[in-house]
């Protein structure tokens, strides 16, 4: 089963023989979270044969939980992507057409959950990478609030706005998983101790205040979509919320501000694999610097040395203010509007992504096309809101997910109304 999706990069079955609350669980996860004596890739070839020495904290408490690791996922490499179509090892097939991607970057994650293969799994979100895979496979994806969990041994690709979040086929099991891996980390400094009681999830979203920005609805979003999304929004109407039309103008800027840091951040995070710190060994046959150039030109795939060179133009001497300073202020502006509209209403809700799963091939060799799907996903990210995606429907035999945003460390609320939707559809 594996083979054929080519979901696992490793299949491992670390039992643990710890009980606790995910006890006997088979867990899956994502390549770029640090596994101890478990190769950890990030679907580069640049970290073939790197073999972490030790566990990423939410690896550390996935163990303590009782459950058993069950392989590691294919991705993204380094997580830059929208399909997994950008894999050193080449794309896994979505089980449910294994002609289209199953979205990215975690898309193993989703898949071997969509099979059926394990019950969880971990991915990690930067601008999209939880919940598209997720409404691609139909199944349920939870990206945290940024700092409730922490991201000690994810490697980082951009790092001021990704998290680590659980996946899962249905609402319970996100909660649970969410449950072992919220929590503090002396480690990262960004975490914040707010732990997820699981004995806190039950079905309400009655009284609630539903905000539907009404750019989730706009152009580039397939009407087809739409209408399911509005149909599903109707549900929560009938489940006792109230919904409430909103603006978030800001978001004009969203995927130039995120596209901007990312390719900044990546290209200084990405700093480190220069066969000295990470990566193959070196052969010093000649000038340092050409043995430098030829580990990151092999080691690299074509989307991760184009991120490198964005990032690295984007905080040149001259252009610096031009851009990186410029992405920073859309950011305020975007966060900004989030919390005036999340001071009116609870939750928000729209569309996850702005069409189904595309076929493989269709997009991976349009780069700008392929970051314009992320528009509906990456606000969430830069606004460090928690964010999940749920199965609502089908459109053409294929999943459609609905994207519910709420309020700093409100994952509690949003949980629970995401619980009420799924009980009830
Ligand atoms: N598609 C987005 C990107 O390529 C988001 C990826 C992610 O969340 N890791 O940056």
């Amino acid at each position: 089963m594996s083979d054929a999706y080519n979901a696992f990069l490793s299949d491992i079955e670390i039992p643990s023989s710890a009980a606790g609350p995910l006890a006997g669980i088979r867990v899956a996860v994502k390549d770029n979270i640090s596994t101890k004596n478990i190769p950890t890739t990030c679907a580069s070839k640049m970290l073939l044969g790197y073999i972490p020495p030790y566990d990423a904290h939410a690896v550390e408490l996935l163990k303590a939980a009782g459950a058993t690791i069950a392989g590691k996922t294919n991705m993204d490499e380094f997580g830059m992507g929208t399909t997994t179509e950008n894999s050193a090892f080449g794309p896994t097939l979505n089980p449910r057409d294994t002609t289209r991607v199953t979205g990215g970057s975690s898309g193993g994650s989703a898949a071997v959950v969509a099979a059926g293969i394990v019950r969880m799994a971990l991915g990690s979100d930067t601008g999209g990478s939880i919940r598209c895979p997720a409404s691609y496979c139909g199944i349920v994806g939870l990206k945290p609030t940024y700092g409730r969990v922490s991201r000690y041994g994810l490697i980082a690709y951009a790092n001021s706005f990704e998290q680590i979040g659980p996946m899962a086929a249905n609402v319970t099991d996100v909660a649970r998983l969410f449950s072992v891996i919220a929590g503090g980390d002396h480690r990262d400094s960004t975490s914040v101790d707010k732990p997820y009681d699981f004995t806190e999830l039950h079905a309400s979203v009655e009284g609630k205040i539903i905000g539907i920005p009404k750019e989730y609805f706009g152009e580039g979003i397939d009407t087809n979509i739409a209408k399911i999304i509005e149909t599903s929004i109707d549900k929560f109407e009938e489940l006792g919320a109230v919904t409430l039309e909103v603006s978030l103008p800001s978001l004009q800027y969203a995927l130039s501000a995120y596209y901007i840091t990312c390719t900044c951040e990546a290209s200084s995070n990405l700093g480190r694999f220069d066969g000295v710190r990470y990566g193959p060994k070196p052969e010093m046959t000649n000038l340092w610097h050409d043995a430098y150039t030829k580990i990151r030109e092999t080691g690299f795939g074509p989307e991760v040395r184009r991120r490198i060179l964005l990032g690295t133009f984007a905080l040149s001497t001259g252009y610096y203010g031009k851009y990186y300073v410029k992405a920073q202020h859309a950011k305020q502006l975007i966060r900004h509007d989030f919390r005036r509209v999340l001071t009116d209403c609870d939750l928000l809700a729209g569309p996850t992504m702005p069409g189904i799963a595309p076929k493989i091939g269709e997009l991976v060799d349009d780069p700008l096309r392929m970051y314009q799907t992320d528009i509906l996903t990456i606000p969430a990210n830069i606004a460090g809101i928690p964010a999940i995606s749920l199965p609502c429907g089908t459109f053409h035999g294929m999943p459609v997910g609905l994207q519910l945003m709420g309020k700093i460390f409100g994952e509690e609320v949003l949980l629970n109304a995401a619980l009420a939707f799924e009980e009830m559809t």
